[in-house]
C-alpha cells in the first residue's frame, strides 16, 4: 500500500480542500473515489439521493495495487 493519498491529502488540506475517499474498512486504508456525472447533463448521478461512484484497484497516482477485502495475498 503506498502512501500517495495521504501525501496528497496533507497537501491539500493545508488549502482547506480533500479528495473524496472511502471510509475505511476494518481498519483498512481510505481509498480514493470518483463520482459520476451525466454525460448530457453534468449533474451528480444519485441513487436513492446517494452519489453513485467508481473506485479504483490501483493507485490512480503510482499504480499501486489496493488490497482488496478477501484477497488472497497481502503486501
Ligand atoms: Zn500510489
Amino acid at each position: 500500500m503506498c502512501d500517495c493519498l495521504t501525501k496528497i491529502q496533507d497537501n491539500l488540506k493545508a488549502k482547506g480542500l480533500e479528495i473524496p475517499t472511502s471510509l475505511p474498512l476494518r481498519g483498512g486504508p481510505a481509498i480514493p473515489f470518483f463520482p459520476l456525472y451525466r454525460a448530457d447533463t453534468g449533474k451528480l448521478e444519485t441513487r436513492r439521493g446517494r452519489p453513485k461512484y467508481v473506485m479504483p484497484t490501483h493507485c490512480p497516482f503510482c499504480g499501486a495495487e489496493y488490497a482488496q477485502e478477501g484477497s488472497s495475498h497481502d503486501a
